[in-house]
C-alpha cells in the first residue's frame, strides 16, 4: 500500500482519470486529521476535490507539481526529524519523478550507476567544502543513526580492555557511554546529571584518564539544550564528537577531532543517513567481532557503497549542502543561527520569570532551546495554542517536560519572530 502523509494541501485531481485508481478506495479508507473537504460529494468523479489534510491517503497516484501552498506549511520546531529548507523540498519535488534527464527518480536508481555516483560524490565534495574537511579525513554516509555509532566507535577504535573517557552533558552522551561499556572500558569523567544537565564543566577541571584512547563528547545535547562553544584538549587520546544536532550549524575545525558523527535528520536531511567524518589513520583496526556494517574500513574502502546506501536520503543531504553553500557557507549560517537564538533567549530572559531557560547562559544551544513556564500548569495550553497558530512540536522531551523550540538551520527567522510574538501575547494573557 502506498502511503502519503502530509500536512499540506493536496489538490486531488479527477479520480476517474488519475488518482485513487484502486476502485475499492473510498474516503472511508483515508483517515484524516483536521481534514477539510472543500468541495462537494467526494465520490463524484467529475469534480476536483481539494482536501487539506494531515492524511494517510491510499493510492494517490498523480498530482501536478507545486500544489502544496507555502502558507499551508507550519513552523515545525521539532527536534528531529526536523524542518528542512522549503526551497530544498521544492527542488526535490521538482525532480522527484525524473531526476535531471535520467528518466527515473533517484529512488529508482542503481546505487552503482553513474547518476547516483555523481549524486553521492557531489554531496561529499560539498560537505568537504562546507566544513573544510582535510584530505586525511574520510567522509562516510552510513545507516543506523547516531545510536549505531555509539557502538561503532569503541568497536573501531578500541580493544575490549582499552580505557576511554566520556564527558556526559546530557542524555545522548549518557547513552553513548552505556553502549561503549559493551566494547571497551569507558569512564565518565564528568557528568551534569545532578544539575539536570544544564552545564558544561571548565575543561581544566576534567580529570582525564592517562591512557584513554579517546574522549567522547556530545557537542550539542538535543534534549537539554547544552552546547559546547569550545572543545576540550585531550590528554593523550582523540576527541570524538556526536554532532547530530548541531552538524553544519557553524564552522568547525575538523582537524581537532578523531571522529565527528551526526544523524542527518536535524540539520542536513531526512532520517536514515548518518554521516561520519573519520581521520583515515583510525580506520582498519576494528575488533574482530565488529559486524561488517559497523566496520569503518569496509565502508571507507567501498566509498559508502558496500551495501545499498540510503540513496534518497543522501540525495536530500546533497541538496541541503548545496543550499548551505549558496547561503554563503557555515560562517553565514552561524550568524543567522545566532540571531535567531538571541531573539528567543532574550524573550525568555526578559519575561520576568514567566518563561525560564534552565541552561547556564554560556553554554546555551543555538539549536535547541528548552524553556519552562513559571506556571507549569499552563504548559499544555501553551503548546496547544501555539499549534493553533501553526507552530508545532514545541513540547519538551518526555524526560524533561516543559517546552523546547528546535531552531535548526532551516527554521526561518520569521518562525522565531512569530514564536516570540506568541510568547509575549501568551504572557500578557496569563501573567
Ligand atoms: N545524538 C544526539 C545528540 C541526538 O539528538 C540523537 C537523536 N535525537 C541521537 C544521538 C540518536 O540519533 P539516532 O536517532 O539517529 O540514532
Amino acid at each position: 500500500m502506498e502511503m502519503a502523509t502530509t500536512p499540506h494541501s493536496l489538490l486531488l485531481q479527477n479520480p476517474n482519470t488519475n488518482f485513487l485508481r484502486n476502485s475499492k478506495t473510498t474516503f472511508a479508507t483515508i483517515p484524516m486529521t483536521s481534514t477539510r473537504l472543500t468541495t462537494t460529494t467526494p465520490l463524484n468523479p467529475a469534480k476536483p476535490i481539494s482536501v487539506k489534510c494531515a492524511a494517510t491517503a491510499t493510492h494517490i497516484q498523480d498530482r501536478s507539481p507545486g500544489l502544496s501552498e507555502s502558507q499551508d506549511r507550519v513552523f515545525n520546531f521539532a527536534a528531529g526529524p526536523a524542518i528542512l529548507p522549503e526551497h530544498v523540498l521544492r527542488k526535490a519535488q521538482s525532480e522527484l519523478y525524473i531526476w535531471r534527464g535520467s528518466g527515473m527518480s533517484v529512488m529508482e536508481m542503481s546505487h552503482r550507476g553513474k547518476e547516483f555516483l555523481s549524486i553521492i560524490q557531489k554531496a561529499e565534495s560539498d560537505l568537504r567544502t562546507l566544513l573544510n574537511i582535510p584530505d586525511e579525513y574520510s567522509v562516510l554516509f552510513l545507516q543506523g543513526g547516531a545510536t549505531t555509532q555509539f557502538a561503532a566507535i569503541p568497536l573501531n577504535l578500541c580493544k575490549p580492555d582499552d580505557e576511554v573517557d566520556y564527558l556526559v552533558t546530557g542524555s545522548w552522551g549518557d547513552k553513548a557511554f552505556k553502549e561503549a561499556q559493551k566494547y571497551s572500558k569507558p569512564k565518565v569523567i564528568w557528568t551534569g546529571k545532578s544539575e539536570k544537565y544544564t552545564k558544561i564543566p571548565a575543561f581544566e577541571e576534567l580529570e582525564q584518564s592517562e591512557n584513554a584512547k579517546y574522549l567522547h563528547i556530545c557537542a550539542n545535547e538535543t534534549i537539554h539544550g547544552v552546547e559546547f562553544k569550545t572543545y576540550p584538549k585531550t590528554k593523550n587520546g582523540l576527541l570524538i564528537a556526536d554532532m547530530s544536532s548541531n552538524f553544519c550549524s557553524k564552522p568547525v575545525d575538523v582537524s581537532k577531532f578523531g571522529i565527528i558523527y551526526a544523524g542527518a535528520q536535524k540539520n542536513v536531511g531526512p532520517s536514515g543517513v548518518t554521516i561520519a567524518i573519520i581521520r583515515k589513520d583510525l580506520i582498519g583496526n576494528a575488533q574482530p567481532v565488529t559486524p561488517v556494517m559497523l566496520d569503518y574500513k569496509i565502508h571507507d574502502e567501498n566509498k559508502s557503497l558496500y551495501n545499498t546506501p540510503p540513496c534518497y536520503g543522501i540525495y536530500m543531504c546533497g541538496l541541503v549542502f548545496e543550499d548551505l553553500l549558496e547561503q554563503g557557507g557555515l560562517v553565514e549560517i552561524e550568524k543567522k543561527n545566532k540571531r535567531k537564538a538571541d531573539i528567543l533567549y532574550n524573550a525568555i530572559d526578559e519575561s520576568k520569570g514567566f518563561y525560564r531557560c534552565p541552561v547556564e547562559k554560556s553554554v546555551r544551544s543555538l539549536m535547541n532551546v528548552p524553556f519552562t513556564l513559571e506556571k507549569a500548569e499552563l504548559e499544555a495550553e501553551f503548546v496547544k495554542e501555539a499549534a493553533k497558530e501553526k507552530m508545532v512540536q514545541l513540547k519538551g522531551h518526555r524526560s524533561v517536560g516543559g517546552m523546547r523550540a528546535s531552531i535548526y538551520n532551516a527554521m526561518p527567522l520569521a518562525g522565531v519572530e512569530k514564536l516570540v510574538a506568541f510568547m509575549k501575547e501568551f504572557q500578557a494573557k496569563h501573567a
